[in-house]
């Protein structure tokens, strides 16, 4: 017999999606007309966009030809799409080399960790999405599962709770070799100001460490005074690697399609450049996204295409504020809805897998407990607002009832 990874056999209980979905199912057995609606993982609904399938189609064309075909690409993804990425999210900010296309943000975050081994400590924003932490205990950068605490031994969490408007007090704050950080946050919806991201990167800066900063719903910052990528602050280059995705931005849920950038300056302690290493952790793990999404993803982002994007979020973002305002007349502790897809809801000494199930049961609602989430989430839930509208409006109106 082979012996179990005993990191892996550490991760605790079922990935919180899983655990929603058999309450789910649960209830349709009990009941099996109930009509159910998902606010729960934050699945986009919406078509692809004109642009989208307009660049999908002729490259499908291309590859049924013996002309236009092409196998394996650029590892690193197309140069083009690169290039396009950053005019687009990062203009004049970096090289094409320095950009990695993936099959999306959680992939590459699981082959960041790869890339840092299971010798690092790590702190992560709490409440956050689930991936930092469970892919650095798979990869053996924890201890065990520690019931007291509420989290996994050698984790540092930094608390984000609206007592501190979601920004960790980092004069208080460990040294870790890694910091998880999400702008806008999931499940908060957070996100920070250019002097807090400052005091991050200067707090990085001064203790060594690596941020590594998840931009996977800045698509949905609507306030133009907060920063879109870190890379707006001075030093994130010295500090930082950022992780992007089309998922949310383009409906890319299914296609699949995200990005690392992995600048220049970023070294290790013997001075050798970060990027060297990931080039090949992510060369030998990845063998390049699919060319149809690449092909879909480079006539989705360019110029004339980006205001059927903006459409795209625009359309959930109305989401959240038909949910915030329904939420906010009947009195709910509501947070976020501005400048992200999710509405983060507090109800007070409740504990947030009872509130998840009196909303399953009681108003067949999907959400998401905020406890799944980190410690700190703990008494809240949270209400992604991607969903058709039609659906939207329903849950609008139960929440009323
Ligand atoms: N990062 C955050 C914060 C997310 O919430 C999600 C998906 O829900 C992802 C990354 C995953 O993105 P992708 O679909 O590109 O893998």
């Amino acid at each position: 017999m082979v012996k179990r990874n005993c990191n892996i056999a550490k991760v605790k209980g079922q990935y919180l999606f899983p655990r929603i979905a058999r309450y789910k199912a649960e209830l349709l057995k009990r009941e099996p007309s109930a009509n159910v609606i998902s606010l729960g993982i934050g699945d986009t609904t919406e078509p692809l966009t004109p642009a989208v399938a307009f660049g999908m189609k002729e490259k499908l064309g291309a590859l049924t030809t013996s002309e236009g075909y092409t196998g394996y690409g650029e590892e690193q993804g197309d140069r083009e799409l690169r290039q396009r990425i950053i005019d687009d999210f990062y203009p004049n900010m970096f090289e094409p080399e320095e950009l990695f296309i993936g099959d999306g943000s959680k992939p590459d975050i699981g082959r960041l960790q790869i890339l840092f081994g299971q010798d690092v400590t790590i702190s992560v924003q709490d409440p956050a999405y689930p991936v930092y932490v469970a892919t650095s205990v798979m990869m053996g950068q924890t201890g065990n599962w520690n019931e007291k605490e509420g989290l996994y031994d050698g984790i540092t969490p930094l608390s984000c709770t609206p007592e501190n408007n979601f920004f960790p007090d980092l004069n208080r704050a460990k040294r870790s070799d890694l910091v998880f950080f999400c702008s806008p946050n999931n499940p908060t919806g957070a996100v920070p100001t250019h002097k807090q991201l400052q005091d991050l990167v200067d707090w990085a800066r001064a203790n060594q460490s690596i941020i590594i900063y998840d931009s996977a719903y800045a698509g949905y910052i609507r306030n133009p005074a907060l920063p879109r990528t870190i890379y707006e602050i001075e030093g994130a280059k010295e500090c930082v690697i950022e992780t992007g995705s089309l998922s949310k931005l383009l409906g890319f849920t299914g296609v699949r399609l995200g990005w690392t950038i992995v600048p220049k300056e970023l070294c290790f302690d013997d001075g050798s450049p970060v990027i060297d290493d990931w080039r090949q952790v992510s060369c030998t793990f990845f063998n390049g996204a699919c060319n149809l999404a690449e092909a879909g993803a480079k006539t989705g982002l360019s110029l004339m295409a980006l205001p059927e994007a903006r459409g795209l979020t625009d359309y959930y973002m109305e989401n959240a504020a038909l949910l915030k305002s329904a939420m906010v007349d009947i009195g709910y502790e509501v947070y976020s809805g501005d400048n992200a897809p999710f509405l983060w809801v507090r109800f007070p000494g409740r504990d947030s897998w009872e509130v998840f199930e009196e909303l399953l049961n009681k108003k067949h609602l999907v959400t998401t407990p905020g406890a799944g989430f980190g410690a700190s989430g703990e008494g809240f839930v949270r209400f992604s607002a991607f969903g058709n509208r039609e659906q939207i409006r329903e849950a609008a109106a139960r929440l009323a009832d």
